[in-house]
């Protein structure tokens, strides 16, 4: 009984809303699956037990903020930082930190711990997130921090700004703004569906259907009859 309860919490929180604008997490995605998400089309639902491990992961950074806003060393300039407003991408770092010499903007990360003990250098994609904050908030350096959910074992890596990359990833999302507002369905990845990204994609259904190059949602939509999923 507490389980199925506990379990429609996670899914009925989880009822897909209407997005305006893109999330600092879109960065460095596939454009086809952004797109799918923004147009609402039929996806594989999460099960509830993943979004629990996402809620466990806000549990971790709260964790892990405490000890930084109780010692003298580091100095929490703010947390939870929302990037300034602007019309295209809406996102919160975690933090911003000083050590009385520099600022970082701090991004946590969880992950279990067979993905934890491979970590060598920070994930791409985490990488790719935290550029767009150092851009908007102007700030030169930023840390990504990782913790083992199993373990709470810790591993920190310090990112440059890196101005390029960030405008180039600003620049790739524009790209896919056209094509929402165009109803222009982007071409799948392609090394699909070899893509790691493509393993965990929740629109692979609807991206296998819709073939490979770019095409109108709308007559995609006439093809399929109603018939989406
Ligand atoms: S299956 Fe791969 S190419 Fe298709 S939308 Fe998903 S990530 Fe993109």
């Amino acid at each position: 009984m507490l389980r199925e309860i506990i379990d429609k919490y996670y899914l009925e929180r989880e009822k897909h809303k209407e997005q305006q604008r893109f999330y600092v997490t879109d960065a460095g995605k596939c454009g086809r699956a952004v797109f799918f998400k923004f147009k609402n089309a039929p996806r594989k639902e999460m099960e509830a037990h993943i979004l629990r491990l996402f809620d466990h992961g806000d549990q971790i950074h709260q964790l892990i903020m405490k000890p930084l806003l109780s010692m003298r060393e580091i100095h929490v300039v703010a947390s939870e930082v929302n990037i300034p407003p602007q019309e295209l991408i809406s996102g919160r770092s975690d933090a911003i930190v000083s050590d009385g010499r520099d600022l970082y903007v701090l991004d946590i990360k969880s992950m279990n711990s067979m993905i934890f003990d491979k970590l060598c250098e920070p994930k791409e994609e985490n990488v790719d997130q935290l550029q767009l904050y150092l851009h908007y908030f102007k700030v030169p350096k930023g840390i990504l921090l990782y913790v083992n959910k199993n373990t709470l074992a810790l591993k920190e890596f310090t990112v440059e700004r890196d101005e390029g990359r960030a405008l180039y990833l600003i620049n790739s999302l524009e790209e896919i703004k056209k094509r929402i507002d165009s109803s222009t369905i982007p071409s799948r990845l392609g090394d699909y569906p070899g893509n790691w990204q493509c393993r965990y994609c929740q629109f692979r259904t609807i991206c296998g259907k819709s073939g490979e190059g770019e095409k109108s949602w709308e007559g995609f939509l006439r093809e399929q009859g109603g018939g989406l999923v």
